[in-house]
């Protein structure tokens, strides 16, 4: 008689959020001491961090009553949250409404779209309080469209549970219990604040938490002033950050963050987004002062594909002045 084997696969993508792997910086870590691991997150089903969070707002709504079958799930996003909230409402059966401001490139807008989202694009040049800013038509069509649920990312406490309670123990699991730093870049502050407060339990206080944050924003200090790397920094102080789990904020100029997201994938073959620049250049900094017994690690957020146009674009980089000979790479004049 013939038997099958075990058939290994997954209910549904959705189950694959988490459990992402380690990967050591080698080239970018060279005459340092430590250990410096790279948390990576473009390995989530939807692309990016953001998956964990999605699917744990969505569960805890369901659990509440907030989400009820049908509903629609109505966020001012247009980015990673956007496509982990999609994809989970897929699985589930939940409409989903997504605001954002035409700034926004159509590009990512038809990835919300293709997942079956519906996005609503709003005038960018409006402040807050117009009727027509994102902010003011999502909190109009969540009374509006019957059994709307607004995840709201920013006060959110499931954003940081998440993280508590998948990103911290995997951390700790995956590193024996050896690590010693982490390092994450601060947007809502959901990262940072569950892993951290986690590794925080778990090592009774032993493990560093360290944020990186862009030259400008208010976690280093700032009033928002404008920088051009995408989901960190604030310029207000949200629910979803804890002030106290942090030992340090370490701000990384746009510079630093482009030249390094480069780097990181022509040295290390990641292909990644620009606040993983960000996030390395504050690991980096930090190596510096650890030794060899210390293992850091990094969390990067997503992957390089949607920022093709800007990080990855000689233009686009040199009309900033970010461009240095030793960042660029080789260009297509080279290569031919
Ligand atoms: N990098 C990117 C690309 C992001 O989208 C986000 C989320 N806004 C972050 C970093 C920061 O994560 P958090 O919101 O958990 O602080």
């Amino acid at each position: 008689m013939f038997t099958l084997g075990v058939v290994d696969y997954a209910e549904h993508v959705i189950d694959l959020v988490g459990n992402t792997p380690l990967v050591k910086l080698n080239a970018l870590t060279e005459g340092l001491e430590p250990l410096v691991l790279a948390k990576v997150e473009y390995f989530n089903p939807g692309g990016s961090v953001k998956d964990r969070i999605a699917l744990r707002m969505v569960e805890a709504a369901e659990a509440s009553g907030a989400l009820r079958p049908g509903g629609t799930i109505v966020e001012p996003t247009s980015g990673n949250t956007g496509v982990g909230l999609a994809m989970v409402a897929q699985r589930k059966g939940y409409r989903c409404v997504f605001v954002c401001p035409d700034k926004v490139s159509e590009d990512k807008r038809n990835v919300l779209k293709a997942y079956g989202a519906e996005v609503v694009v709003c005038p960018t040049a409006v402040p807050p309080d117009h009727p027509e800013s994102y902010y003011r038509v999502s909190d109009r069509l969540v009374e509006e469209i019957e059994d709307a649920w607004k995840p709201n990312q920013y006060a959110n406490q499931e954003n940081p549970a998440s993280h508590y309670h998948s990103t911290g123990p995997e951390l700790w699991r995956q590193t024996e219990g050896r690590i010693t730093h982490f390092v994450a870049g601060v947007g809502t502050g959901g990262t940072i604040s569950g892993t951290g407060r986690y590794l925080k339990d778990v090592s009774e206080g032993r493990v560093r938490i360290v944020g990186a944050d862009p030259e400008g924003s208010v976690y280093s200090g700032g009033t928002g002033r404008p920088y051009l790397v995408e989901g960190v920094g604030e310029d207000f102080w949200p629910d979803t950050y804890d002030r106290e789990v942090a030992d340090e904020i370490i701000p990384i100029s746009d510079a630093d963050s482009f030249t390094l997201t480069r780097r990181l994938a022509m040295e290390e073959g990641l292909l990644v987004g620009g606040s993983c620049g960000m996030a390395v250049g504050a690991a980096l900094e930090l190596a510096q002062r650890c030794g060899p017994e210390d293992v850091i690690v990094v969390l990067l957020p997503d992957g390089g594909r949607g920022y093709l146009g800007k990080v990855f674009n000689d233009n686009w980089m040199s009309s900033y002045g970010f461009l240095s000979p030793d960042s660029s790479g080789a260009t297509v004049g080279d290569v031919l």
